[in-house]
């Protein structure tokens, strides 16, 4: 009864799929302000990686990356206020990233189409990136979604079906989109080892970045920390390839780094991708992955009516 009522909203919210990522962040990316020019950042460039050590090693296939990438630990502690702690500048304040650092994260997967290829690609530089996948895509396709814990990414989720305003919604409605975002990760990972289970991340971002103080404090409550971005390149507008790329080391040149959205449903992304890697290691960025902060997942599953740990308790 219960899997058959999830559905049918399923299948009512993908209507608004295909409208989903064009207003992403479009609005807050003309809020930013002009910061250095990278030149002047360049000496906090060896500052900005916090592993030395992980640094030493060459990426066999990418001399430009270290084998390993440098993680950054991120709170999910609320503030004095009770709202979710909230990360990136185009909304939110900066977090733990420093500059020259760059955190990538890619939205509304895993897609069936690209998922794979974005996988091979990160593999190639040695990556460790974070997604933050659709609970509706996850739920449908759990091998994907297993394939990316094992490779060693991080994962929050992106609500169930990404309406892409939830404000629009009724709080319960909002409510059930959250909630069902990270029930389909989860369930996916189900049977996978605990490591892999546990690259699920006490993480969330709204889609089209459309947060509200209501849900901002009911992630808050439940010890899960919201997502915006430090800088994007555009990409959910459907430009080339070439144009991607050259928005995202402009506008990461803008911001010094930080955590940078892109899209692994547009083709023009995923042709892009590789280059904007190379070219950003190029230039002297170094790529952290973000991660939650020692007991952050426990922390959220022993919150009242947690948004993880829910698979594991209905057995
Ligand atoms: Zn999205």
């Amino acid at each position: 009864m219960r899997l058959s009522v999830l559905f049918g909203v399923a299948v009512a919210g993908l209507a608004g799929l295909g409208y989903a990522y064009r207003s992403d962040v479009s609005g807050f990316l003309s809020q930013r302000g002009v910061n250095l020019p990278v030149a002047e950042m360049s000496g906090a460039a060896a500052a900005a990686t916090p592993k030395a050590s992980a640094a030493a090693v060459p990426c066999r296939t990418d001399p430009l990356a270290p084998a390993v990438t440098p993680t950054v630990t991120f709170s999910s502690e609320p503030d004095t206020s009770g709202k979710a702690a909230r990360y990136g500048t185009l909304q939110y304040p900066r977090g733990p990233i420093l500059p020259m650092q760059i955190a990538l994260t890619i939205d509304d997967g895993p897609d069936a189409t690209y998922h794979k290829r974005v996988l091979d690609i990160l593999d190639k530089h040695c990556l460790k990136a974070a997604f933050f996948f659709v609970g509706w895509y996850a739920n449908a396709r759990p091998d994907l979604v297993r394939d990316t814990a094992a490779r060693g990414h991080t994962i929050g989720t992106h609500s169930w079906t990404h309406p892409n305003n939830l404000r629009r919604l009724s709080a319960e409605a909002q409510i059930h989109q959250i909630g069902q975002g990270f029930w389909g990760s989860e369930k996916a990972l189900e049977s996978a080892p605990a490591d892999q289970q546990a690259r699920l991340a006490p993480f969330f971002r709204f889609p089209g970045l459309n947060d509200s103080p209501t849900m901002l404090a009911y992630l808050g409550k439940r010890r899960i920390a919201a997502f915006s971005s430090d800088f994007g390149a555009d990409d959910w507008m459907g430009i080339s390839a070439a144009e991607v790329e050259r928005r995202a080391l402009k506008q990461g040149a803008s911001s010094r780094g930080g955590v940078v959205i892109l899209h692994e449903t547009r083709v023009h992304t995923v042709e892009a991708l590789d280059s904007i890697i190379t070219e950003f290691e190029r230039r002297g960025y170094r790529f952290v992955q973000i991660v939650p902060a020692p007991g952050a997942r426990d922390a959220a599953a022993a919150a009242p009516d947690p948004l993880i740990g829910r698979v594991r308790a209905k057995r």
